[in-house]
């Protein structure tokens, strides 16, 4: 049932919590020009009708509190509760940018050991927290990759990417002025390495890479990539959103690479399914360090400092220091976990996807067959044939109280369906998902309509997306 709005359930005089009367005589200090003599209008409800009107509206849309979120390459993993409560703790919330750095040792010693601990878990000689997105660590590592070539004498012209990249990649090469050369990928779903040695040349600036891949495969030969991208002087660059699946087992700096972003919402939990806000750290060796942006947080004889002075530095990419109150839960995670704990944590994934990927591989399409690691991408394609399309078995997902799975990405993949299960769900949850992918499956051969159509179950019905993206309406329709 759709819920009211709540000025619809509104009604004259009700109340909630009543405080006592103001006597407005005994304003002294506010000049009375600025008291408000008219109602503001807000809806008069009870007490009881406000906590239902939004417990039932969080319910209504989808969410990882309420159900399996099996959304691929964006980790949609459960998020421990006590993280939240620990990083709105005053001393976290109530603080101000602009404080004088001796009241804040705590908050920059969060800097400090997180930015270590990135370092730890990447192998990385150096880690800037200020990005504040994936996309946003793209660019800032990408600018980084400018300034070192042009200390060199020469910015370069190009960037490389492989064509299962996310679409941040592209954008961000652009806007850092690079040109977006695409390299096909090889029948395993991997880099092709000969593809490679062509076309990278000394005009490019650099290769980026996600490992594992989209496909949510490892790049295996990632050592003879760093080696053909550093013969030619170039650097190799890792988007690191899949960083879920290597935690405490391959060190990306280890592997060659020169620069990665995290995205600390993803791999280090924080509720992101809105948009944000999140954090896009960088990490990169030791050569590019003096590149990073200003300030960077130093300690010295057990005090912490913000560090301006960087005179190689790209600048600020971002007000004051990233968004501290995403620093502070990954910093949460992390401690939580420890190192043991962070190695499980991606074994889990990938035993998750696996077996996800090993129970669902005769029901849908699977094109590529080798052990994935923390996500698996099969195809719906085995459905055309009864008219229907991993579009419609993503909406009918919704009525079994399951989000759907990415789809139509990697677009290299003819109806995709990616999907990535996260360490934090039990053997159970994936039974049952995998029991309503069979159904699914097998409603498209008896009952095609009926997935046609789907969702049914939900408060809103298969919208027009298209419509529905230029002409936005939040407001629910009583019907
Ligand atoms: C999520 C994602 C990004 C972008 O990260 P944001 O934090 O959403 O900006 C980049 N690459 C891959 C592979 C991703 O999954």
């Amino acid at each position: 049932m759709a819920e009211k709005l709540i000025f619809e359930i509104s009604q004259k005089g009700k109340k909630a919590y009543t405080m006592p009367c103001w006597d407005q005589n005994k304003a002294v200090d506010v000049d009375r020009k600025y008291l408000r003599t008219e109602k503001i209008g807000l809806a008069e409800v009870s007490e009881p009708e406000i906590v239902r009107h939004y417990v039932n509206m969080s319910t209504n849309n989808h969410h990882v509190d309420k159900g399996f979120y099996p959304l691929g390459s964006c980790t949609m993993k459960y998020n421990p509760k006590i993280n939240e409560k620990l990083s709105s703790l005053d001393g976290f919330a109530e603080i101000h940018p602009y404080q004088p750095e001796e009241t804040i040792q705590g908050v920059l010693k969060i800097y400090h050991d997180l930015a270590e601990m990135l370092c730890k878990i990447s192998g990385f000689d150096k880690v800037s927290l200020q990005p504040v997105a994936g996309a946003h660590g793209e660019w800032t590592g990408l600018k980084v990759i400018r300034a070192y070539h042009e200390s060199l004498g020469n910015p370069r012209k190009k960037i490389i990417i492989p064509d299962t990249a996310h679409g941040t990649n592209p954008a961000s090469i652009v806007m850092a002025g690079y040109e977006v050369i695409e390299l096909k990928s090889n029948s395993e779903g991997l880099v092709d390495i000969e593809e490679l040695r062509e076309k990278f040349d000394e005009d490019t600036a650099a290769f980026m890479i996600t490992n594992p891949n989209t496909l949510g495969l490892f790049e295996k030969n990632v050592k003879k990539i760093a080696e053909i991208v550093h013969s030619k002087g170039g650097l190799l660059y890792m988007d690191g959103a899949n960083f879920n699946a290597l935690l405490g087992i391959v060190r990306p700096a280890d592997l060659g690479f020169d620069v990665m972003h995290y995205n600390l919402h993803k791999t280090f939990s924080t509720p992101h399914g809105g948009g944000g806000p999140g954090s896009g750290p960088i990490g990169v060796v030791e050569k590019l360090g003096k590149f990073l942006p200003v300030p960077e947080v130093i300690e010295k004889n057990g005090k912490y400092y913000l560090d301006y002075d960087m005179p190689e530095s790209i600048g600020k990419v971002h007000s004051f220091y990233g968004n501290f109150s995403i620093i502070v839960r990954a910093y949460i995670y992390m401690k939580v976990l420890g190192s043991d704990g962070l190695h499980k944590v991606s074994e889990n994934a990938i035993i998750n996807a696996n077996y996800v990927k090993k129970m669902l591989e005769d029901t849908f399409d699977l094109p590529y067959k080798q052990n994935c690691m923390h996500e698996v991408v099969f195809s719906s394609e085995n459905l055309a044939q009864y008219g229907i399309k991993t579009l419609d078995v993503a909406k009918r997902l919704l009525d079994f109280g399951i989000h759907a799975p990415t789809i139509y990405f990697p677009m290299l993949v003819h109806e995709s369906m990616m999907i990535e299960p996260t360490e934090t769900e039990s053997k159970d949850t994936l039974d049952k998902f995998i029991c309503v992918m069979k159904k699914i499956a097998e409603e498209a051969r008896t009952n095609p309509e009926l997935l046609k159509n789907a969702p049914t179950a939900t408060p809103v019905r298969r919208l027009d997306e298209v419509l529905a993206a230029k002409n936005l309406d939040v407001r629910y329709e009583m019907k």
